[in-house]
Order: structure tokens, then C-alpha cells, then sequence
């Protein structure tokens, strides 16, 4: 079968690999549609921690597809279904899912491999993260799934509350996912902020009340004006830079939370006012990854069209050229996520 094969930064090729062998509990779907993620593009460009992907692999973890075979013991999947799994599965027994931080496992399964013919889920994952896709629902809304659990999973530790204003640093895929998310839970005001332009229009048109350039505007002023002076009551961070990880703590107002959503590369550190932290009472947290209660929601909620992510879809590609859809995302200002089609 033909996949997109990651070899090391920037080093992506469409190469014959063999088709993978289904043994007992797992199953073989496949591929409708994959979408690009900034997660891939972030390792494309850079590189990730081995513990989430190892070298060479297939490329690629948000995908919806078919069927077509199923190992012995299952009882469920049938053949011919329309499926999305993974992009993890924990395992149930380890300390951390034993405390119900499933996001947190220590043994935690990873599939890769969604830029491809054909894609085999692992037994643990067709048991703990996969779902039927409903019939009106396309593969490529599908495989949104996976950011859109992540973001779930986000704004409910923040504890995004109905009238909150909200201040989101980067309006990017994850970005936008949030501001969709942060909507329909009832936020008074979103202010997006983001250094291109037409991310900002893009923005604006799925419903965020004010956007702001940081290259021509001070940031923090704006922010304050826009909040009576005080800050804005949640900053979401989904950019994953340094700067912009210190910028949230700047935007809250006393009291308020900080979610530094985005992943900085391994070593980064930042500072923090610690008078700000304690006197001004700031919840400052990290989110990362996602659970399989998030992964059931966040499908519902995309068939629903609660949560409308077709927009996102800006973009078709053919598997063939998906080096050329990593070109396109690193250097587009228009391009959210690119629906790959095999
Ligand atoms: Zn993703
Ligand atoms: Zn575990």
C-alpha cells in the first residue's frame, strides 16, 4: 500500500509499504479522508519526544475510514462500518488512569500511520477509543475528532464558565477549535489574538467578538480596555512558544485562570511573576492530550453540529502530495487544516 513515511524533520516520503496483518482483536480500516494537525506540522518542522512517536513511522493520526477486516474474538466492529480510532489508548490499570487521568497514562498506546491506504488499530484501541461514524457525518469531519478532544478536555479544567471573557493567543486549527468550543459554552466575549491577518477575518467570520494583531497593537492594553481594566478571566494559550506562554499571564485578570494549552519544545522554561501569582491569585495550568470520554464527546458533538468543524476544512489533498500539504501549512495564512485523501 502507499503512506506517507516520516524519516526525521522534513524528511517525509510516499513510499510501497507492506499492508499491515490483523491478528486476534485488532481490525483493518481503510482510509477515507486524514486531516493535517499542527501537532504534525510542529513535528515536521521540528522534531517530538520519542515517548509519542518513534522513527521512521507511517505519518499522521486524525483519520476516518472503512472496515474491512476484523480479527477473531470481536464482536464489534463489523466489516463495512465507517470507524475512527486512537490517536491513544490508555491502558486502565496504571496509576495515573487508576486516578482517572487517562490523558496521563504511563503506558500509553500511540497509532500513527492516518496518511495511508490502510491503517490497523491495535486491540486495546478498538476496546477503549474507537467509535462508529454516523452516517451524515464525512471521514474528514471525523477525524477532527482528535483536536477537538483535546480542546474539551481543555476547557473543562479551565472551568470555562457561562458570561466568561475569554483571550485566545492563536488562531490556528487549535485556536479556532477553542473559540467554536468556548462559544457554545456560553463565553460573553472572545478575543482572538494572532499575528496574521487573514487568521484574524477567519476568526471573526466563525464568531469571535474582537480580534487583535500583537504586531501593531499593545496586546495587554487592548485586552484591559476590552475588560473594564482587569484582564481578561481566561487566557488560552494555543500557540506553544515561550513568549507567548509568559504573554497570558500579562492578559488575566486577578483571580482569573491561565491555560497553556500549547506544547513548547522539551527544556523550555518561562517566568512568572510571583507577585501576580499570589496576590493577584492566578490558576495557571497545563492541559495535555485527551481521554476517551473526551473522544466520545467530541464525535457527538461534531455529528450534532454543536460544534461545527466542517469550516476548518479548508483545503483537499491527494495523499501523493502531502509533502507538498506540509509546504502549503507552513507557509499558507489562509490554509486551517488540509483533508488528505488517499
Ligand atoms: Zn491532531
Ligand atoms: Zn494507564
Amino acid at each position: 500500500m502507499k503512506a506517507a513515511m516520516l524519516y526525521g524533520v522534513k524528511d517525509l516520503r510516499v513510499e510501497d509499504v507492506e499492508e499491515p496483518k490483523v491478528e486476534a482483536g485488532e481490525i483493518l480500516v481503510k482510509i477515507k479522508a486524514a486531516t493535517t494537525c499542527g501537532t504534525d506540522l510542529k513535528i515536521f518542522q521540528r522534531g517530538y519526544v520519542e515517548k509519542v512517536i518513534k522513527l521512521p513511522t507511517i505519518f499522521g493520526h486524525e483519520w476516518g475510514g472503512e472496515v474491512v477486516e476484523v480479527g477473531e474474538g470481536l464482536e464489534w466492529p463489523k466489516k463495512g462500518i465507517r470507524v475512527r480510532a486512537g490517536n491513544s489508548a490508555p491502558c486502565l490499570h496504571c496509576t495515573m488512569c487508576q486516578s482517572g487521568k487517562y490523558n496521563l497514562c504511563e503506558n500509553m498506546i500511540w497509532l500513527w500511520g492516518a496518511y495511508a491506504e490502510f491503517i490497523k488499530v491495535p486491540a486495546r484501541m478498538v476496546l477503549v477509543n474507537m467509535q462508529e461514524i454516523p452516517q451524515h457525518v464525512s471521514c474528514e469531519e471525523a477525524a477532527i475528532t482528535e483536536p477537538l478532544a483535546c480542546v474539551l478536555h481543555g476547557a473543562e479544567e479551565a472551568r470555562v464558565k457561562l458570561g466568561d471573557t475569554v483571550a485566545i493567543i492563536g488562531a490556528g486549527p487549535i485556536g479556532l477549535l477553542h473559540l467554536l468550543t468556548l462559544k457554545k459554552m456560553g463565553v460573553e466575549k472572545a478575543i482572538m489574538i494572532d499575528l496574521v491577518k487573514e487568521r484574524l477575518n477567519f476568526a471573526a467570520k466563525l464568531g469571535a467578538d474582537e480580534t487583535i494583531d500583537p504586531g501593531k497593537a499593545d496586546v495587554v492594553n487592548i485586552v484591559r480596555q476590552m475588560t473594564r481594566g482587569y484582564g481578561a478571566d481566561i487566557v488560552i494559550e494555543a500557540i506553544g512558544s515561550p513568549a507567548t506562554w509568559e504573554q497570558s499571564l500579562r492578559l488575566v485578570r486577578k483571580g482569573g485562570t491561565v491555560l497553556e494549552f500549547g506544547g513548547c519544545p522539551p527544556g523550555t522554561e518561562i517566568k512568572i511573576n510571583a507577585e501576580m501569582l499570589h496576590y493577584g491569585e492566578l490558576t495557571v495550568l497545563g492541559t495535555f492530550h485527551t481521554t476517551p470520554l473526551h473522544f466520545r464527546k467530541a464525535l457527538n458533538l461534531i455529528a450534532s453540529r454543536t460544534i461545527d468543524v466542517r469550516p476548518l476544512i479548508t483545503k483537499k489533498m491527494r495523499l501523493k502530495d502531502i509533502k507538498d500539504a506540509f509546504e502549503v501549512l507552513a507557509t499558507s495564512k489562509s490554509e486551517i487544516k488540509i483533508a488528505i485523501n488517499p
